[in-house]
């Protein structure tokens, strides 16, 4: 099922973990209307990388497996606000990081996590926060 013209709901609840410990991550109707918005969020997204493929490694996490990721209950995966991704095409997830914030792209939070991937939230009223999240804790983006 196509969630807008380049993303699937398939890309945003894929996940290995749920596979594995057999965890239905099936959205619910919130959720699923939220993943809507992320997901147009994300063509934005990728406008803005020049269309370059954007791959998604984690997007909506029921709470089983949220928990199973280890991830806080308030993650904003858990609502499907919040999605994962990296685009090697275009860059790597800190050089994305950087020129997303200087972008006009809306977003609320905006994280370069453990300096693999891009973490990216949609929400109503966007924050526009960018961050750093790595071993040694959680500090702005610089
Ligand atoms: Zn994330």
């Amino acid at each position: 099922m196509n969630l807008t013209e380049h993303f699937t709901l398939e890309e945003f609840t894929a996940s290995q973990t749920a596979a594995r410990l057999g965890i239905n991550n099936t959205p619910d109707p919130e959720a699923l209307a939220n993943l809507h918005n992320t997901a147009a969020g994300m063509e934005l997204v990728r406008t803005f990388l020049g269309g370059v493929p954007v791959k998604i490694s984690s997007g909506y996490r029921c709470l089983a497996l949220n928990a199973a990721v280890g991830s806080r209950t308030t993650s904003q995966h858990v609502t499907g606000c919040a999605c994962d991704f990296t685009a090697p095409e275009y860059g790597t997830p800190e050089h994305i990081v950087r020129d997303l914030m200087a972008s006009d792209v809306p977003y609320d939070q905006l994280i370069f996590e453990f300096g693999t991937w891009v973490h990216i939230s949609f929400s109503p009223q966007n924050r526009r926060q960018a961050l750093t999240i790595d071993h040694d804790g959680t500090r702005a983006f610089a």
